[in-house]
C-alpha cells in the first residue's frame, strides 16, 4: 500500500496498526537464529518462516509491517563475518516482506538500527554504515524506514536522524525509554540480563528537544517495559507536534534469543494500548515478546 494513505489516515486522527516483535515470532516458527545476526538472517537461513511472519501479523490486522533488518546492519555483518551477504540479506528480507504485503492495504517499514554501534567509537565512524542501510532498504523498494534508534544515547540517535534525512521516503522514529531511580523517564533499557542494571542514558524531555529539530516525522516509544510506555507517551505528546505511537516489549534478552516472560494476556494488551492512544498515540504495536496474538487483539482499536 502506497504510504500515502498511511499518511491521509494518521492526518484524519486514526490509529494504525503496527506488527510486533519479528525475533520472538521466528523463533516460535523454528526458525533459525544466529549467534551474532539473531533474526536478521532469517531472509537468507528461513525464508518460508520469515514469509509466514509477516503474514501472520498481517492476518492480525497490521498496516504497517517491519523487515528483520533490525540485526543485520552493515556493521553487525561484517563483524560476524557476513560482509559479502550485506546486500543479498537486506534486499531478501524487502522482497519477502513485499511479497507478504502485495495486494494488501499494508505498508512495508524498513528497519534501520544502531544494532552493533558502540558509543565509545564515536558517531563519526557510524555516518558510512548507517548510510549504506538506509541506501540499501530504500533501493530495494520499502515503503517508510523506521529508525529504530532504540537502546541509544541521544547523540546517536541524532546521528541516525541526520543520516536518514537524505533518504526520499518517510521516516519514523522509535526510541527506547526506562525510569531513573528518581522515577524520571531517560532514555535507555532494562532487558539485558548480561547487564546486571538498567542502562540509563540522558533525560527523555531534553532528548526530545533535540531530535524535534531534526525529525519532523512520527516518533514512537519502543521496545521499552509497558510500566514506562504509559507516562512516556504523555511526555511525547507534551513535548512534540509530531505523530505519536507506542510499541513496548514483554520479556528480557539472552543472547542470542529474545525469552519471553510472563506472557500477559492479550486482552491486558489491548487494555494498555488504550491508555496509550488515551494519552495521545496514533500509531500502536509491539516490540520483542510481543506476538501476533497482542497484535489482533489491539486491532480492533483500528478506525
Ligand atoms: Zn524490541
Amino acid at each position: 500500500m502506497p504510504y500515502s494513505l498511511i499518511e491521509d489516515r494518521l492526518a484524519q486522527g486514526k490509529t494504525i496498526i503496527l506488527d510486533g516483535g519479528i525475533g520472538g515470532e521466528l523463533q516460535k516458527v523454528g526458525a533459525k537464529i544466529d549467534d551474532g545476526l539473531w533474526c536478521g538472517r532469517c531472509s537468507i537461513d528461513s525464508p518460508n518462516e520469515l514469509l509466514k511472519v509477516h503474514q501472520n501479523y498481517i492476518d492480525a490486522g497490521a498496516d504497517v509491517i517491519t523487515t528483520n533488518t533490525y540485526a543485520s546492519t552493515p556493521i553487525s555483518m561484517k563483524k560476524y563475518g557476513y560482509q559479502d551477504l550485506i546486500k543479498e540479506c537486506n534486499y531478501k528480507s524487502v522482497e519477502i516482506a513485499k511479497e507478504a504485503a502485495k495486494d494488501k492495504d499494508v505498508s512495508v517499514a524498513g528497519s534501520v538500527s544502531t544494532y552493533g554501534y558502540f558509543y565509545k567509537d564515536g558517531t563519526e565512524k557510524m555516518k558510512p554504515f548507517f548510510n549504506e542501510h538506509l541506501k540499501i532498504l530504500s533501493d530495494a523498494g520499502v515503503d517508510l524506514i523506521i529508525l529504530e534508534a532504540m537502546s541509544s544515547q541521544a547523540d546517536i540517535v541524532e546521528t541516525l536522524i541526520e543520516c536518514s534525512s537524505k533518504i526520499k521516503l518517510p521516516i519514523w522514529l522509535s526510541i527506547s525509554c526506562v525510569f531513573n531511580e528518581d522515577k524520571e523517564i531517560n532514555l535507555g533499557y532494562d532487558d539485558d540480563v548480561s547487564k546486571n542494571k538498567p542502562q540509563i542514558y540522558e533525560n527523555l524531555k531534553d532528548s526530545l528537544k533535540r531530535f524535534k529539530k531534526l525529525h519532523s516525522g512520527p516518533m514512537l516509544v519502543a521496545h521499552s517495559n509497558m510500566s514506562v510506555t504509559e507516562d512516556a507517551v504523555k511526555i511525547f505528546k507534551n513535548n512534540l507536534d509530531n505523530t505519536i505511537g507506542a510499541y513496548p516489549n514483554r520479556g528480557y534478552f539472552v543472547k542470542p534469543e529474545w525469552k519471553f516472560t510472563d506472557k500477559i494476556k492479550p486482552e491486558d494488551y489491548l487494555k494498555s494500548a488504550k491508555s496509550w492512544i488515551n494519552s495521545g498515540a496514533q500509531i500502536i504495536g509491539g516490540c520483542c515478546g510481543i506476538g501476533v496474538d497482542e497484535i489482533k487483539a489491539i486491532s480492533i482499536l483500528k478506525n
